[in-house]
């Protein structure tokens, strides 16, 4: 109705509402962070469809995270109800591309039932190729090449296209891509890049396709549209007339991913690629306060390579965005756990706040601590749940059930567990399927009827065969796939190896539970599998986001992202900006990075902390820390500098100076940092030899007074005390023998520990 119509459209200012109407023809959204780009993009979807412009599979839709789409389709769900059924082509470049591909599988070499391989098998794959040919993996490592690959294949480069001067061990590149990709069509599997590299063969091969797909694809929307790279820019021309209706909406200023070959003058191309398009600019920002929203722009002011936009805000409530300094990584986590204490008495859900790091080493840190003082937490992306080795290994058994071509998972799994089956043996089986050309699944069976197996390899294989095969039927027999998952983990003898492992094989088989669980949201297993390789390898983000937790994240995950309260550790040279971009020539890395900042702050809504610690552990090594170059960049009259959170006490240190003193020093905000007591500072803690907070007496004086230290005497304990243990967890003290304790762990079990190593937690 004209009333449901107004309805979605009354909150829009006038700029969106025109972006949102402007329906017809190219139109490119270019407006800074939090001005309701992507909320004008799910508007005008909206309005595509409650309309009756067009029907739901009609609607191409990018976005950049499969987070992000599947927020896009609830949204849209609330605005129009359920005639938003049916986007079927909704998701990130990768999973559009992979439907795609599944139609066509056959015009590049594949069958439809393709599996998508993970890094993992990726490199484990390019290693084999790069020993075959002689080269030293040491020099040449396989990540390396995947990295190479990957970037050829960003830029839509085929063995065949890949230009001059593009290499890999000396001369070796065009060759070793070129096997890599024959290798691929026979094990059925295709890597990431291939999923838009495939596309783009097939839509530039076939016109008619091509054409067929311009016509289904009544409109085209865009998010995030400045990190596209070269590959997805081809991809997305080829699915769209110039005359179209596509509308892409994206911030130069939020750039960062150039070092995956995203190309900000895609946005720049657009008026030339869509001649007439007609640009929306927007100014006001509805997410941040003036101070958040200040600090944010004049940081971003630095970077000479911008357009430049104007931003403003209505909400003048909130604080300055303060910024603090504190001892080294531990008392970083300590602070931002208190503070994180503090706002939920204060009220705020423990969702509402996130920490957002640079890089992921520094989650550990936080992640401990979180856990000590039980703040329920959630790590989106990070050293993620689907690389873990269970996982991995029933994914293997999965991938071999869906497509027997799958070798890499046939290697992973044929004697895990252990079934009897040698390497010698599965290498004579690989060779064997290498020179017929079968897969290794086939080469088996044709061995199975030849007498060219010894009984003891015989058997074992004739039995892992007949499993597979009962367990393919169970699952064609339409059993869901987690009850197959759960079967075959059981019946394969996987769950029972995991038993017999005293020390994590709990932890794995409660993975293995979440698996099972995990994958009943998804209908098929092809679905399943299919999403676990597209959010391993791009989506930094979560399956499902529980509320109350607290959310850790890369600032690189963050994007498109808020929240009420955004905290901002290690602002500090070398991690944030990163040692690669500070030694890079030129500004380009530099300016992506302090992109990558504006991101950052401007995710928060009411409140942004930022902190510097003065050491931190990096890759495994203590080293003395400077503020980071954005602080210095940060205005006075937006930021609140800190220097009473008692978490800095270099009191055992003679000559470490507090923070207080740099900030009472200097005269202006920035100037303090190249203070001679800083300075000073500095040489005396890259002298240290040891980690500074390693020794009891130490950490004591970190901690200040009010925080308990762990008890050191057996006095202090008695039975039933609730403790903490490192590595196996949480139990409760059963009996103590001197500096020894009993404790009932409730994961681990009973164990004998130290006292020192545990936590007093009641
Ligand atoms: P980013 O660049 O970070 O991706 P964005 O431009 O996509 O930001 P949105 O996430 O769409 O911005 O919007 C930011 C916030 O402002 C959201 O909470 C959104 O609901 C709100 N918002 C956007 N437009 C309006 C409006 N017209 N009235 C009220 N709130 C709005
Ligand atoms: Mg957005």
């Amino acid at each position: 109705s004209p009333q449901g119509a107004a309805d979605y459209l009354s909150g829009l200012n006038p700029e969106q509402k025109l972006a949102v109407e402007t329906t017809e023809g190219p139109v490119l959204v270019l407006a800074g962070a939090g001005t309701g780009k992507t909320r004008v993009l799910t508007t005008r979807l909206a309005h595509i469809l409650a309309t009756g412009r067009a029907k739901p599979w009609e609607l191409l839709v990018v976005t950049f995270t499969n987070k992000a789409a599947r927020e896009m389709r609830e949204r849209i769900g609330h605005l129009i109800g359920p005639s938003a059924e049916g986007l079927r082509w909704l998701g990130t470049f990768h999973s559009v591309a992979a439907q795609i591909l599944r139609r066509h599988a056959e015009l590049v070499g594949l069958k439809s039932s393709f599996t998508i391989l993970d890094t993992d098998d990726q490199e484990r794959l390019l290693k084999q190729l790069l020993e075959a040919a002689n080269i030293d993996t040491k020099k040449h490592t396989p990540k390396s090449l995947a990295h190479m690959i990957d970037h050829w294949k960003n830029r839509g480069w085929t063995p065949e296209k890949l230009p001059p001067g593009e290499d890999f061990a000396n001369g070796k590149g065009h060759a070793l891509y070129a096997v890599y990709q024959k290798r691929l069509a026979t094990l059925n599997a295709c890597d990431f890049g291939d999923l838009l590299l495939h596309n783009l063969t097939i839509l530039s091969q076939h016109a008619d396709l091509a054409e067929e797909y311009r016509r289904r694809f009544r409109y085209i929307l865009v998010d995030e549209y400045q990190d596209t790279n070269v590959a997805q820019y081809l991809w997305l021309r080829l699915l769209t007339s110039s005359t179209g209706n596509v509308c892409c909406v994206g911030d130069d200023d939020q750039s960062i991913y150039g070092w995956r070959g995203a190309e900000v003058d895609n946005i720049l191309r657009f008026e030339r690629d869509f001649p007439g398009a007609r640009i929306v600019k927007l100014e006001r920002n509805y997410r941040s306060t003036k101070h958040i929203l200040g600090a944010a722009s004049a940081l971003i002011a630095t970077n000479q390579d911008r357009l430049g936009k104007t931003l403003w805000t209505e909400d003048d409530s909130g604080d300055k965005v303060r910024v603090r300094g504190v001892w080294d990584g531990e008392a970083e986590a300590r602070l931002i756990a208190d503070e994180i204490e503090t706002a939920r008495k204060q009220g705020i859900k423990y969702k509402d706040m996130a920490v957002l790091v640079r890089a992921s080493f520094q989650m550990r840190a936080f992640e401990e601590r979180f856990v000590m003082l039980a703040v329920p937490y959630q790590v989106i992306g990070g050293p993620r749940f689907f690389e873990r080795a269970e996982i991995r290994d029933a994914h293997a058994y999965l991938r071999l059930i869906q497509s027997e071509d799958d070798d890499l998972a046939f290697e992973r799994i044929v004697n895990v567990p252990k079934r009897g089956i040698g390497d010698t043996s599965v290498q004579k089986i690989l060779h064997i399927a290498r020179e017929n050309g079968v897969s290794a699944m086939q080469a088996v069976r044709h061995l199975l009827t030849t007498d060219e197996l010894q009984a003891r390899t015989r058997t074992p294989l004739a039995n892992f065969v007949r499993d597979l095969d009962r367990w393919r039927d169970l699952a064609n027999m339409g059993t869901p796939h987690w009850q197959v998952t759960e079967t075959l983990l059981d019946e394969s003898g996987y769950t029972d190896m995991q038993k017999a492992d005293r020390t994590s094989g709990q932890t794995r088989l409660d993975n293995l539970k979440e698996l099972t669980q995990a994958m009943q949201a998804f209908e098929t297993l092809q679905g399943y599998l299919e999403h676990v390789s597209l959010v391993m390898d791009l989506d930094r983000a979560a399956p499902e986001s529980e509320s109350g937790a607290v959310q850790i994240m890369t600032l690189h995950g963050a994007k498109g992202l808020e929240f009420p309260l955004v905290f901002l550790p290690g602002w500090e040279e070398g991690v944030f900006p990163s040692q690669r971009s500070i030694d890079e020539k030129g500004m380009k890395g530099l300016e992506e990075e302090r992109r990558l900042a504006y991101v950052g702050v401007t995710r928060a809504k009411q409140d942004a902390r930022i902190s510097f610690a003065a050491n931190r552990l990096v890759y495994g090594r203590w080293t003395s820390q400077l503020p980071s170059r954005f602080v210095d960049e940060l205005p006075l009259a937006h930021v609140d500098p800190q220097s009473d959170t008692g978490y800095y006490n270099g009191g055992g240190a003679p000559g470490m100076q507090q923070p207080k003193s740099r900030w009472d020093d200097s005269p202006s905000f920035g100037g303090g940092y190249s203070s001679p007591s800083w300075k000073r500072a500095q040489s005396f803690t890259s002298s240290a030899p040891t980690r500074p907070a390693s020794t009891p007496a130490r950490k004591a004086i970190i901690e200040g007074q009010s925080r308990p230290v762990a008890p050191k005497s057996s006095s202090d304990w008695s039975r039933g005390d609730r403790v903490f243990h490192q590595k196996f967890g949480y139990g409760a003290v059963r009996a103590v023998e001197g500096n020894k304790l009993i404790v009932a762990f409730d994961k681990a079990g009973e164990k004998k520990v130290i006292d020192t190593f545990v936590e007093k937690t009641s």
